[in-house]
């Protein structure tokens, strides 16, 4: 009988190509630049590292198998996950993303991408009309990261790819601050779904990783090519520890759930918390989108606080939160989006967003909930 695994279960077992002869349990750190060939006729399985590693390819086909697409492909960066799948998009074409996108991907599309002849347009996906009114005969992507960073904005995927298909146009998800285990855009309809796996997926604040997962045999073909010509590839050690990371994903996105929600809840009690970004609650816009097409509601919790004073402070007086960029590992962390991750989007933009001097990113880790939320409490009150 042929047991269908479920996802906690695929953690650990989806990729079964472990055959060595001392039947390790756990795959082994492959540290090799090339694979001798067995004969001048002989198809071998490995070549060389940059097309495909053993350590690597166990670590791609539990991915692909987590997120439920054809092919995952590894990367030292979430970076370069995303340039690489951007390489399908080719100059004169255009693409509508998120407003409110990772600040590294935002600089990627306009220093780099639109440099060299790609058309962008941004907007707030949340609301689809928006982008029904952007598409052009010239476009070929829309490009979603479902809650966005920091604002929390849910975009509907599933009427996304509804449009975009009816069009012709691809669409890719980030899909970094949920994770397959609440969220698989891939059965939604989703053409290609990248990661920086550095976060919840390595979940240690410890590695840097990225991951391109494509639905269809051809797109992960076309990955591939991108792949094996520009490099960047994921190192045997690192793909070991993203690897060790995934088995216990599941129990950590249980862990981080719980802890924001309560965390959340009680930041709500607090009066100097001006404004609270976070999908769990009932009356935040995309609430409803969030419980159709996600299982949970993940560990981020952007806040609005009463002054910049204040802002400064907490970052300054936590005691068990760091003050450092990052999320989605073990250990909670709070950012000032202000100052880091969105220090390169101008100023009257950022005001306009509502990403001011007032404005705090929390990761929330797997700490004991009850010194996390002492720990803010008297960071902001003490
Ligand atoms: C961190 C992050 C990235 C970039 O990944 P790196 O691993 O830091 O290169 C991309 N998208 C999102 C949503 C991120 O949080």
């Amino acid at each position: 009988m042929v047991i269908v695994m479920r996802f906690e279960t695929l953690c650990l077992h989806a990729d079964k190509n472990i055959k060595d002869e001392w039947g390790t349990l756990s795959m082994p750190i492959c540290q090799s630049a090339t694979f001798v060939h067995k004969g001048v006729d002989v198809e071998s399985e490995y070549s060389y590292s940059r097309l495909s590693n053993p350590t690597r390819r166990h670590l791609e086909n539990t991915v692909a198998s987590l997120e439920g697409g054809y092919a995952a492909y590894a990367f030292s960066t979430g970076m370069t996950a995303i340039n690489v799948a951007m390489m399908l998009i080719k100059p004169g074409e255009h693409v509508i993303a998120t407003d409110d996108l990772y600040g590294g991907a935002l600089r990627l599309f306009r220093k780099v991408n639109e440099r060299n002849g790609i058309e962008f347009d941004f907007v707030d996906t949340s609301d689809i009309n928006n982008v029904e009114k952007l598409i052009k005969k010239n476009t070929k992507l829309i490009y979603l990261e479902t809650p966005s960073n920091p604002l929390m904005q849910v975009t509907d995927i599933k009427r996304i790819v509804e449009l975009a298909h009816k069009n012709n146009i691809l669409v890719y998800v980030d899909n970094t601050f949920l994770t397959p285990y609440y969220q698989k855009p891939i059965e939604l309809g989703v053409d290609i779904v990248v990661h920086s796996g550095t976060k919840y997926l390595g979940g240690h604040n410890d590695t840097l990783a990225g991951f391109v997962v494509a639905k269809t045999k051809e797109l992960g073909e076309e990955i591939l090519f991108y792949s094996k010509t520009i490099g960047g590839q994921l190192s045997p050690f690192d793909s070991f520890l993203i690897e060790r990371g995934i088995k216990t994903l599941p129990i950590r996105m249980d862990r981080i759930n719980d802890n924001a929600y309560k965390i959340a809840n009680y930041l709500r009690t607090e009066p100097k918390i001006k404004k609270i970004y976070y999908v769990g609650f009932d009356d935040f816009k995309g609430h409803e989108i969030i419980i159709k097409q996600s299982k949970g509601y993940g560990g981020m919790i952007s806040i609005e606080v009463e002054s910049e004073e204040l802002a400064k402070k907490i970052l300054k007086d936590v005691k068990i939160f760091q003050y450092a960029e990052s999320l989605g590992g073990v250990d909670s962390l709070i950012t000032y989006p202000m100052l880091q991750t969105h220090a390169d989007v101008p100023l009257e933009e950022r005001n306009r967003r509502g990403i001011n001097n007032r404005f705090l990113r929390i990761s929330v880790g797997i700490e004991n909930v009850d010194d996390l939320i002492e720990d803010l409490k008297q960071a902001i009150n003490g």
